[in-house]
């Protein structure tokens, strides 16, 4: 193992490593900066984010350039505004005994003149988004054309993020004789058709495998009916009290859900995703990086630029449609040398992803089970009975503790000891004392698009007329009911269709809702009726006795007088519906209430 003086970096790099507490060089440091230092070569290096490969490509970079000269000499493409400005504080630190370095951020939703103006004062090295490059260049903001070194940082992202064509434009106005350095998590096809076409010869490092995942992340799935999703990630959050994650979603609308839903239920989490304003994505990112947000709920766009180096968990809500995604996911935690745990929730029709997944990190996951309620509230006991115990005293209660102490006089330890931990202990005691098991065993055949379409207790189960011949799968019913509702994917279950009519299930609190929707509601011109299906047990007896090829709502509604009745049966069972177990209220500091 070598240290950063066998590696030849100068004196004034050396003492930054020295100001920064780096004590050895990391692999891809090792690596990469003897050939980038000794040579001018082009190089591909394959290493995750976290691996420390800003210094791989920073420190020679900064070794090359001449500080004295005003000429921008290096170039460093990143993917997003966050990660340009975090490569650019990383330069900045890097660089800070060079004379006269000016390093510029150049990148969308700030000021162009600023930085135009920043630029013009002499920066030898840019690091830019393609976008507002793009754009600078074409305003004739910038000059590229005495660029020597040029880094391609994340090039699997930015390609990912359609930057191919602004990237190849960018690099059009550079010198072909210079350096090209190209640092990607993944070698997909397109970043290998970037590395012929735009460099010469490159050396080639790679840091682990390819798309591997780093040896400090540990992958676990838990396997959980698709509707208990919510329930299964506030388990797993309770179960971690120190948890300080990244929750992974699919969309911007999930995303913004479950985010919503679990600040209501009293989590510090906040939402990062594309529909929100630049303002509003840096206040959650800030609060995220001072460690007031323990859940940032994210969409894999908008946590590109996450690199935050404490992140103890990557939880994956749901799984990412493209699998090769999930190692950028897991990549965001296990950085700079910590361990850490990446967690998928699946429901049974995803768990088959998992093995392709495997395949692509060659890693096994381990299958474990979601914390039942008790397990979760030992682990609460015991994190506050460790925090009380590392606690320091404030001796500036003891001008209180006369007062205290003769409140307490008749209560021997033993007793103020249970007291005190009844506090906490029993509101999770409360919330969780009759929580259902979540877990599914992999050879169960309640899935979806399976055979066992029973209603359980907790879920209702109805009739719509609409079916396969109105264009409808279970796939697109339930899409349609899911944007009629305004609900996420997983409130929608057990979606089964016929030719001319469908049944799906959702959770009993849904029912009101649901039912209040479908009242005098068109489709298309056509009425579409939504009925509870009277027999919980499926479709087949309903069938028998409505199917029938009546496709007239309406006319169903008239003869029956469906939704006058429903009306009634609808008031009833509103005011009988029991609340569920896990809705009681225990405090804002803790998941307060469960809303699905
Ligand atoms: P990166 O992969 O460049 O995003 O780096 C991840 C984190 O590791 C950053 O916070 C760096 O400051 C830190 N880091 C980089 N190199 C080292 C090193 N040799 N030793 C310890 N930490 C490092």
């Amino acid at each position: 193992m070598s240290t950063f003086q066998d590696l030849g970096l100068n004196d004034d790099l050396l003492q930054a490593i020295t100001d920064l507490g780096f004590t050895k060089p990391s692999e891809v440091q090792e690596k990469a900066i003897p050939i980038l230092l000794d040579s001018e070569t082009d190089l591909v290096a394959l290493a995750q984010t976290g691996t420390g490969k800003t210094a791989a490509f920073g420190f020679p970079m900064l070794a090359k350039i001449d500080v004295d000269s005003r000429t921008t000499q290096g170039l460093i493409l990143s993917p997003t505004r966050e990660l340009c400005l975090q490569i650019t504080n990383e330069m900045k630190l890097y660089g800070k005994y060079c004379k006269g370095l000016n390093v510029v951020a150049v990148y969308g939703g700030s000021s162009i003149t600023d930085q135009a103006r920043e630029i013009k004062r002499g920066a030898q090295i840019i690091v830019a988004t393609p976008g507002r490059m793009k754009d600078m260049i074409n305003r004739r903001l910038v000059d590229i054309s005495k660029i020597q070194y040029s880094v391609l940082d994340e090039a699997d992202e930015m390609l990912n993020m359609g930057f191919k064509e602004d990237i190849t434009d960018i690099l059009s106005h550079t010198p072909t004789d210079k350096s090209t350095w190209l640092f990607s998590a993944t070698m997909p096809r397109e970043v290998a058709a970037i590395a012929k076409n735009f460099m010469h010869a490159p050396q080639e490092i790679t840091v682990g495998n390819k798309n591997e995942s780093t040896s400090n992340v540990s992958h676990e799935y838990y396997l959980v009916n698709a509707r208990d999703r919510y329930q299964a990630l506030k388990r797993l959050a309770d179960a971690n009290p120190d948890i300080f994650s990244v929750v992974f979603c699919r969309t911007k609308r999930d995303t913004q859900k479950v985010a919503e839903n679990l600040i209501e239920d009293g989590y510090n989490a906040g939402a990062l995703h594309g529909d929100l304003s630049q303002n509003q994505r840096d206040l959650v990112m800030n609060a995220f990086r001072k460690n007031q947000i323990q859940m940032l709920v994210a969409t894999d766009v908008a946590a590109r630029g996450i690199d935050v180096d404490d992140v103890t968990h990557v939880i994956n809500y749901q799984l990412p449609d493209e699998i090769e995604t999930y190692t950028h996911r897991s990549g965001r935690t296990g950085r700079a040398g910590k361990t850490g745990v990446s967690m998928v929730i699946v429901s049974k029709s995803e768990v088959r992803k998992i093995k392709s997944i495997e395949r692509i990190i060659k890693k096994q996951f381990e299958k474990k089970d979601i914390p039942d309620g008790m397990e979760i509230c030992e682990v609460q006991l015991m994190s506050l009975a460790n925090k009380i115990h590392n606690t320091e005293i404030n001796h500036e209660i003891d001008k209180y503790l006369t007062s205290i102490n003769s409140m307490f006089e008749d209560t021997t330890k033993e007793e103020l000891i249970k007291k005190f931990f009844s506090v906490e202990f029993t509101r999770f005691y409360n919330y969780y004392k009759k929580s259902k098991n979540l877990n599914v065993s992999e050879s169960s055949s309640d899935r979806e698009g399976g055979r066992d379409f029973r209603g359980s207790k907790n879920s209702t189960r109805y009739f719509i007329n609409v079916g396969g011949k109105d264009g409808f799968d279970w796939m697109k019913l339930k899409d349609f009911l899911k944007e009629q509702l305004n609900i996420g994917r997983d409130d929608v279950f057990k979606v089964e269709t016929k030719d001319s009519f469908s049944f799906f299930n959702t959770e009993n609190e849904l029912k009101e809702k649901v039912l209040a929707h479908f009242t005098d509601f068109k489709h298309e011109g056509r009425f579409v009726n939504v009925e509870v299906s009277e027999n919980r047990g499926g479709g087949g007896r309903r069938n028998d006795r409505r199917g029938g090829g009546k496709r007239d709502g309406r006319k169903r509604n008239d003869k029956k007088g469906a939704s006058g009745n429903r009306g009634e049966r609808r008031r009833s069972e509103g005011n009988s519906k029991p609340r569920r177990s896990n809705s009681s209220d225990f405090g804002s500091s803790r998941p307060r209430r469960s809303r699905r």
